[in-house]
């Protein structure tokens, strides 16, 4: 039996107790893929919320305070100055020419607030006692490093951190950055950059509205953990136009670049994205639950056992889950995969 090494099972080995990520969504945080800096309009599956438990949350937050977020701008015509700014701020950050953000306040409070309000909970109920911080939604290397600094200086200062794993982009890291984080690995703290590479075909990421190209991630991710920070890829399966083989060449590639760990999804169409029009035209269709498992046995045959695997499904618990259905309940889709890995002798 060959025993995949688990998110659980690793945390168990490397701090001897069981550890959980807590997922954090912070206003002001976009994407330059959203915010017109690469692209407009982002990849063509995107919307952030239906992968995001802390952005659910925030939203609601906001829309009890009466707030306005980042979100907005894209999504409606109400607008403040302060918001507008930072995104200004964001959008100018690749070329670091401007340092201030009124709103950095109101992220070091909602950073604040959701950790207590996850680790509360997971310490109440389950008795978890470390925890890892999650900055989850967007792009959260996409802002002044000034922010950067604040923001990731505060989560693993909060109690009973023991690291901090960060969602981005493979165009959103620079040296400079990567310098920063090394400092909180010599001091001992677990660093993880989760980079969205979804495909190794370009034709792919053209079409999905991605905004970068494959060049320079294989040093992008041997500068990263050149520093002791660990890489964690996510792939996506089921792409537009892509065969169980070239989901596994994509697997294969990233797996040559180096790797820590990985996340692979099956695609799923939500409501109000440029997938769900071409869904609805006919132009796309979704990866079955069948080839999905084709694919997700085929990768964890090849995933050598030192490779964290911290998840190989997805799903949208809710009305604006478009298709495919199998997407709609996890603990389905985790049980199928489950029974057919077992079958192939792998444990996960
Ligand atoms: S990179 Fe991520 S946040 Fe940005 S548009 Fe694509 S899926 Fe959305």
């Amino acid at each position: 039996m060959k025993i995949m090494l688990t998110v659980g099972r690793y945390f168990k080995q490397r701090f001897g107790e069981k550890v959980r990520k807590i997922p954090i969504s912070l206003s002001g945080f976009t994407c330059p893929n959203i915010d017109g800096s690469v692209a407009k309009g982002g990849c063509i599956y995107c919307k952030n919320e239906t992968f995001s438990p802390s952005l659910v949350m925030k939203k609601k937050q906001d829309l009890d305070n009466k707030a306005t977020t980042i979100n907005s701008i894209h999504k409606g015509p109400q607008q403040i100055d302060s918001v507008h700014k930072v995104k200004d701020i964001m959008r100018l950050k690749m070329n670091f020419s401007l340092t201030e953000n009124p709103l950095l306040p109101t992220q070091l409070r909602e950073l604040e607030e959701q950790f207590y309000y996850h680790a509360n909970f997971h310490k109440n109920k389950y008795g978890i006692k470390k925890y890892m911080v999650y900055f989850q939604s967007f792009t959260n290397t996409y802002a002044p490093f000034d922010t950067l600094k604040a923001l990731y200086t505060k989560a693993l200062k909060l109690p009973d951190v023991v690291g901090m794993s960060i969602g981005t982009r493979v165009d959103c890291v620079d040296s400079k950055l990567l310098d920063f984080l090394e400092q909180f690995v010599k001091d001992g703290k677990e660093i993880w950059l989760e980079y969205g590479i979804q495909s190794i075909y370009e034709e792919t990421l053209k079409l999905t509205n991605r905004g970068h190209t494959m060049e320079g991630v294989e040093s992008l991710f041997q500068e990263t953990r050149k520093r002791g920070i660990k890489v964690c890829a996510h792939l996506i399966y089921g792409l537009p136009n892509e065969s169980v083989d070239m989901m596994i060449h994509s697997l294969e590639t990233i797996l040559s670049y180096g790797i820590d760990s990985l996340k692979i999804h099956p695609l799923y169409v939500v409501e109000g994205t440029a997938l769900a029009r071409m869904y609805k035209k006919g132009e796309y269709k979704p990866i079955t639950l069948e080839e999905y498992g084709e694919a997700t046995v085929r990768s964890l045959k090849i995933i050598p056992p030192n490779i964290v695997v911290q998840r190989v499904s997805a799903g949208a618990h809710d009305e604006s889950l478009i298709a495919p259905q199998w997407c709609f309940d996890k603990n389905i889709q985790m049980r199928y995969l489950r029974d057919r890995l077992k079958k192939e002798g792998i444990d996960y």
